[in-house]
């Protein structure tokens, strides 16, 4: 048998493969991590990320030692985020087609996994600006289940990742594309990169793939996905094109989840360099839309805006403009809503948007059908239900009865200046990966585990399909990673 060069291979530096990496070399392995991108462009779909993490808690006393401190929070309320409601959301979001016993497992290890990072160094807060609104007696009062986030958010999340991986001895080889995978007498004993310098062979004891999932693969987007996915903007790493994915097949690892769907949202349009950009990241993203309604250019709804929080719509909504004509649609907003608009998303250097003081006006403007969007506008002002008020903080029920209903947050769009900002689909990650048993380690079609081979992160198939509750990426990516690191 040839020497190793580590104990454990992971291949990918994201959130998944640092956290395979870190629980290795605790447990004293040697480690060597394989990164396709440069040291400038590292880190994965994780660094482009907002670092919101879905954890369950008991409320603020539960977190509070391992967050970073902050004075309001003496006026914050987080409501508790129980197993239960946990395990419900990705049963309701995914239709059951979620992995009942990934569920399980990402959900009672999803506290833990984070206290661990802590530990090791990783920093915590709540993340105020995003899940959190203020009340007008100056308190906060967090929503949607997703309440904690990385320091710096997912710049920070893997600067953190980096300084821990130096603390614990763990080597990063970067511009180091893994192309194949080497299987000895039944066991995968290492993998072929290509580097500046050449072609290479790393071997080691156990190979972790951690190396996202085919998103960045127009054609993969297209065979699996359908047609139509080509035209999606990328919002993260272009490097995550399924090599490994294909390399896994190859060696008999079974498919698992959903192939045929993909998280994607809705995304500025029409901006310059609106793909993998790393200085926008996360600020592209429109996800104010459940303040106001969404339209396509014949100035037509064709989705419940409000049918619940942000949090459990926004990954299921790029794909219905995908359906749309010219892949394009408008979110529509007057002077009451625009307000309650995120200023990072919506206040974002060159972002494409309308302003008018009509609606006729801000149609024209926009290339939105006039007579469609003021027989829209006054359709949905006139099916409000004034029974319940406005309220952004909870699920209201203020509802309008069109088609497709608005089922909460129906606010009538009446006040000048009027506001259109045209979106497109932006895909995140697919949902589709390789088969595994809890621990990751990577299983045959007939339930047989493939020797020495492991997987964590995007590249593990079977918690998600059409829909996702926010936060569960990289929620799942420390508790598998953290996993599969534990054993290989
Ligand atoms: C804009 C944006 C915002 C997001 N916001 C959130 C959020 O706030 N919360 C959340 O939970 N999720 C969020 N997500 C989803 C989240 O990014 C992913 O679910 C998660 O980061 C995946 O982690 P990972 O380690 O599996 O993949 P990645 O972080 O993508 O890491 C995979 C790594 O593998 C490397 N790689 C790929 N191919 C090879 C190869 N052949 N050889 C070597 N290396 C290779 C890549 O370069 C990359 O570094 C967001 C995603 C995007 C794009």
């Amino acid at each position: 048998m040839k020497a190793v060069d580590a104990d454990v291979i992971i291949v990918g530096g994201g959130n998944a493969g640092f956290s395979a990496a870190h629980a290795a070399a605790e447990r004293g392995r040697s480690v060597l991590v394989l990164e396709k991108a440069s040291r400038e462009r590292a880190g994965g779909n994780s660094y482009y990320t907002a670092g919101a993490t879905r954890v369950t808690h008991g409320g603020l006393d539960d977190v509070r030692d391992f967050i970073d401190a902050d004075e309001r929070h003496s006026s914050t309320e987080v409501p508790p985020y129980t197993p239960e409601q946990y395990i419900a959301d990705m049963e309701r979001v995914t239709e059951g087609r979620n992995d009942a016993d990934l569920t399980r497992v990402l959900v009672e290890d999803s506290q833990g996994t984070m206290r661990w990072l802590s530990s090791l160094g990783m920093r915590y807060r709540l993340m105020y600006e995003r899940q959190a609104y203020d009340r007008p007696d100056g308190s906060y009062l967090f929503w949607g289940g997703l309440h904690i986030g990385n320091t710096g958010g997912g710049e920070g999340l893997i600067a953190d990742h980096v300084k821990i991986a130096e603390c614990l001895g763990e080597t990063v080889v970067y511009d180091c594309d893994v192309t194949e995978l080497i299987v000895e007498d039944g066991r995968v004993v290492g993998v072929v990169a290509t580097l500046p310098e050449g072609r290479r062979e790393y071997r080691a004891e156990s190979v972790v793939l951690a190396a996202g999932g085919f998103e960045g693969n127009v054609a993969m987007r297209q065979k699996y996905l359908g047609d139509g996915w080509q035209h999606a903007k990328l919002r993260g790493t272009p490097c995550n094109t399924g090599a490994l994915i294909e390399a896994g097949l190859g060696v008999g690892a079974a498919r698992a989840g959903d192939w045929g769907s993909a998280h994607s949202v809705q995304w500025d349009a029409f901006t310059p360099n609106n793909e993998s950009n790393r200085e926008l990241t996360n600020r592209l993203t429109r996800g104010g839309y459940p303040n106001g309604i969404i339209v396509n250019r014949d100035g037509q709804r064709f989705v419940d805006e409000g049918e619940d929080f942000r949090n459990y719509t926004y990954a299921k909504f790029g794909r219905e403009i995908l359906k749309q004509p010219g892949n394009v649609a408008y979110q529509v907003f007057d002077a009451k809503t625009r307000p309650l608009l995120r200023v990072e998303e919506y206040e974002m250097p060159d972002i494409s948007e309308y302003v008018s003081e009509t609606l006729d006006g801000l149609a024209e403007a926009a290339g939105i059908d006039v007579d469609g969007l003021r027989q829209t506008v006054d359709a949905f002002n006139s099916g409000i239900d004034e029974s319940h008020d406005f309220d952004p903080t909870i699920k209201d029920q203020r509802r309008s009865d069109v088609q497709p209903p608005k089922s909460n947050w129906a606010s009538s769009l009446d006040t000048a200046p009027f506001y259109a900002y045209p979106v497109t689909c932006g895909v995140t990650f697919t949902f589709g990966g390789l088969k595994s048993d809890v621990d990751g380690r990577v299983l045959t079609e007939s339930g047989d585990q493939i020797p020495g081979l492991f997987v964590c992160g995007e590249m593990l198939g079977g918690l998600f399909s059409n829909n996702y509750p926010g936060g569960t990426g990289l929620a799942a990516g420390m508790v598998f990673g953290r996993r599969a690191g534990s054993i290989a």
